[in-house]
């Protein structure tokens, strides 16, 4: 199936809440109880089950639902060498706690670079067996250059490879840009670089957001203040895709807005000129949950040869959005657009990390209703 042509494409942001046998089957094989073999069997069925929910909802460009990832981001620790999975417990014993107390949710599966990392193919099999099960056009998502950065450069375990963060995120730059050609030459439709960092921004000052102080405070990085944050995140995104063509390449921002701060309600608008210079094809974005913001004051701004990937879904919350309730949302915000440029998906992925609560039900019908509401707009 071909995307050109589309209108109001939809498609979703990365993972699909895991079933329950799967997350049990994982914890056998962390104890010791199943062997690895078997679990990949267990893998396989999880991602053709997934694979079939999102074409029975009738999602036009699908993903593999990230079912093999312990996190979107941690999996570089599953497939990268020199990166090495780490229980948070084991980098700070008291950073559940303080996670807590922060409302700064992380992976507790770390993955931090424990050594020079090494160039390896990240989602090319994930992407074959997706393919190998599937018409319908494949989505694959890889970890930004920034978030590494962020995520896995730790004051004790990195800095021996790694004087400081920037040195590692030159390094993983090299390994994603082979990955994107990789997934390119596999037959990947596009490709999406996940930069919730860089979404985080918008709640970032002269004093860091949740999340970089809570990451901060356990891995031993620092805040390189608002503006350099900005420009480091933009100028490590376009040395990633700089001069790759052939796929559609996009960029998800993540935005979690928490009642109460002072930017509630203010979107990634936050973030221009700098983020209109990132060359993507397409910025993936959350502006479904409350606080998130206006989406027009971001669509008036793009460039005309940019998409938006309109997030009309949330998934913070349990309640299934009405398929009128979505077609609505996406009228208003693409006012102005060619519906060839909008794109209908979540804000984000269901399940980020392989244990974040999400009913697969819900997941399923959230993505059935977004179908509807492109059916409605497109009968326009
Ligand atoms: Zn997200």
């Amino acid at each position: 199936m071909d995307i050109q042509g589309f209108v109001y494409t939809t498609s979703v942001v990365g993972s699909f809440p895991r079933p329950r046998w799967l997350k049990d089957a994982f914890g056998k094989v962390k104890s010791g109880e199943m062997k690895a073999e078997q679990y990949d069997e267990f893998l396989d069925d999880a991602v053709k089950l997934t694979i079939r929910e999102q074409e029975l909802a009738g999602i036009d460009v699908i993903t593999d639902g990230e079912q093999r990832r312990v996190s979107f981001v941690s999996f570089v620790g599953q497939t990268i060498p020199g990166f090495q999975l780490v229980h948070i417990n084991e980098i700070n014993p008291d950073a559940v706690r303080m996670m807590k107390e922060q409302k700064a949710p992380i992976t507790y599966w770390r993955a931090v670079a424990a050594g020079t990392i090494k160039d390896a193919p990240m989602a090319v099999r994930e992407l074959e067996f997706a393919r190998s099960v599937t018409e319908k056009p494949v989505k694959v998502t890889l970890p930004s250059p920034y978030l590494v950065m962020w995520e896995a450069w730790d004051e004790k375990f990195s800095k021996p490879f790694y004087r400081q963060p920037e040195d590692l995120a030159t390094d993983y730059v090299k390994i994603v840009r082979k990955e994107i050609v990789r997934l390119r030459d596999a037959g990947a439709a596009f490709v999406q670089l996940d930069e919730p960092m860089l979404g985080d921004l918008v709640e970032a000052g002269e004093e860091p957001d949740r999340y970089r102080k809570f990451i901060g405070l356990i891995h031993g990085q620092k805040y390189r203040g608002f503006k350099d944050e900005l420009s480091l995140g933009r100028d490590l995104m376009n040395e990633a895709v700089k001069g790759i063509s052939g796929v559609r390449i996009g960029m998800h921002m993540d935005r979690w807005p928490v009642k109460g701060s002072p930017n509630w309600g203010i979107g990634y608008e936050r973030l221009l000129p700098d983020v209109m210079d990132i060359k993507v094809k397409q910025y993936v974005l959350e502006y479904a949950s409350k606080g998130s913001g206006d989406p027009a004051r971001f669509i008036e701004q793009m460039p005309s040869d940019r998409e938006i990937g309109l997030g009309v879904v949330d998934v913070t919350d349990s309640k299934v959005e009405s398929p009128k309730r979505i077609a609505d949302r996406a009228r208003r915000a693409g006012k102005h657009l060619d519906p060839e440029r909008i794109w209908l998906n979540p804000d984000c992925g269901f399940a980020p990390g392989m244990f974040r609560k999400f009913e697969r039900r819900t997941a399923f019908e959230k993505l059935r209703s977004m179908a509807e509401a492109a059916e409605i707009l497109r009968s326009k």
